[in-house]
């Protein structure tokens, strides 16, 4: 039979379990399809009642995915009021007993991850290649960042100590976080971010993108089955102002968020504007993100990194490739190739397994893409437009020349990619146009000159350089990801870094 899957063992090790054949991964989604999935505010108190609202699927408007409810104001001071209480049991069970917790969540996400898969595909619009690869990295973060925890948490660090003296120092956690995740990647980011801020000892309260409700309280169901305390980890639900409303509230002591620059803006004006303590946030945000490709790198193998960096999740991931930057002596056969390729891309219903493209995820997005490719802008050249459904938010892949890369202006979240020719000796240029816009997040380098790479990488500073390969799916624990400058606080996801900020320092010295 044939099987399904990805090659590709995770950093942990971990096979997910999904090579299964189609008929199987049929029956599965088919069985999940059935299920009445609801998501409303899980708090530990009692809640004012809202009339729950239809969650439709970006596939089509006939599509009822579920129904959620959504918090009030009310809802979300309640929910800081437990919080603050539910970390004062939660912070004092022990590390390795939070972990434990984790890795069960773990285990529970890798058995249902049929639910999962069905939610990922029908409410976040994922083709089944992208589905499993999220619940992998969603079961990754949740047994990496449980063996971090045990690394950072479990011994107090011994320090120099004179005699007559004794010098420890404690990582202690922060105390209530609020969690604010994306639409693109519902489960994995969500996870990634619970995940951190509860091994380490702190409280959580999640508010997931508007978009994706309904996996969101899936996966948060899932971790108090585990084991999680509801007052140590709530569900509020809602648009950007209840998240707003959340991020204003006292006794906050930490933000993760993921999303748009202007959110995270607003998100740390509003934390500057609070009385009390200066409450830290770390955001993920977007990227300008470029591949250089020099006249050596081999064709072929820049045209399949080009097709799945910029138009797999239908360009939706802040990974993408938005401009590729072509040396103009292998430009014209880079870009025959590419767009040979595009025309082979099956837009559609991504619960098709042929499909290759899903749908963008709502309305309003879609209007902003089609809004930027009915725009012209100067000097640009469209070189080609696919075809793609008319019902429904569908937009095939575009391909754009623009003469230099300083041209874009704006992260284009969808499937667009601009192509810029450089003649050698304006290479700099080109590299002066990167690090001009601002962002940091991806980069791509195709070449097979020893030290073009690294040339490039030194004037760069990206967060993840990815050299003769593709720029999207970094793996957890393998390629810690996130940027700097507009793109990002840091530290990186997945990384042996991230936890710490999820914490405070404490150095104990006692006089033996
Ligand atoms: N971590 C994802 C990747 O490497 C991107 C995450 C995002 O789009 O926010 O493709």
């Amino acid at each position: 039979p044939f099987i399904y899957g990805t090659d590709r063992i995770n950093s942990l090790g971990i096979e997910l379990g999904c090579r299964a054949s189609r008929e199987t991964i049929h029956k599965q989604l088919n069985n999940s399809a059935s299920v009445a999935y609801k998501a409303a505010p899980i708090l530990d108190t009692t809640i004012a009642d809202s009339t729950p609202v239809s969650v439709i699927s970006p596939i089509d408007a006939k599509t009822i995915v579920g129904e959620v409810s959504n918090s009030t104001v009310q809802d979300v001071r309640a929910a800081v009021e437990v919080a603050r209480k539910g970390f004062t049991g939660w912070s004092k069970t022990p590390v390795a007993k939070r972990a434990d917790i984790l890795k069960a969540a773990s285990e529970l996400m890798e058995e249902r991850r049929a639910c999962f898969f069905h939610l990922l595909q029908t409410e976040a619009g994922k083709t089944i290649d992208d589905a499993i690869s999220e619940v992998r990295e969603a079961v990754d973060f949740l047994r990496y960042y449980a063996t971090q925890a045990c690394e950072l948490q479990g011994v107090p660090t011994l320090l120099p100590s004179p005699t007559g003296e004794s010098n420890r120092l404690l990582i202690r956690p922060r105390g209530t976080f609020v969690a604010i995740s994306p639409w693109n990647f519902p489960l994995a980011i969500l996870i990634g971010q619970i995940a951190a801020a509860l091994v380490t000892g702190n409280a959580v309260i999640a508010k997931p993108a508007e978009q994706t409700p309904l996996i969101a309280a899936e996966a948060v169901k899932l971790l108090h089955e585990a084991g999680v305390p509801v007052s140590a980890l709530q569900l509020v639900t809602g648009d950007g102002a209840i998240g707003a409303a959340l991020v204003a509230q006292p006794g906050i002591d930490g933000v993760v968020f993921t999303g748009s620059v202007e959110a995270a803006r607003k998100i740390n004006q509003s934390l500057a504007e609070k009385d009390g303590p200066i409450v830290p946030v770390i955001a993920e945000t977007g990227g300008l993100n470029a591949m250089i490709v020099d006249a050596t790198a081999l064709p072929e193998q820049v045209c399949d990194d080009v097709i799945s960096s910029a138009f797999r999740s239908a360009g939706q991931r802040c990974s993408a490739l938005r401009i590729l930057c072509l040396q103009e002596d292998i430009a014209d056969k880079v870009l025959d190739l590419i767009i040979g390729a595009a025309k082979q891309l099956t837009v559609g219903d991504p619960r098709d397994f042929a499909t290759d493209i899903g749908p963008i995820i709502d309305e309003e997005a879609k209007t902003r893409i089609e809004a930027y490719l009915a725009h012209d802008t100067a000097g640009s050249k469209l070189v080609y437009a696919g075809e793609a459904p008319k019902q429904g938010t569908y937009i095939a892949p575009h391909i754009i020349e623009l003469k230099r890369v300083r041209d874009l202006k704006q992260e284009i979240f969808g499937p667009v990619l601009h192509v810029v020719r450089f003649k050698n000796d304006r290479l700099k240029d080109v590299i002066n146009d990167i690090a001009q816009s601002g962002y940091g997040l991806t980069l791509g380098i195709h070449s097979r000159i020893d030290g073009f790479a690294e040339h490039i990488s030194k004037q760069l500073a990206v967060g993840n350089i990815y050299i003769n390969r593709n720029i999207i799916g970094a793996v957890v624990g393998t390629q810690p990801f996130g940027g700097s400058g507009l793109s990002g606080t840091g530290p990186k996801a997945g990384g042996p870094h991230y936890l710490s900020r999820f914490t405070i320092e404490q150095t104990i010295t006692i006089n033996t």
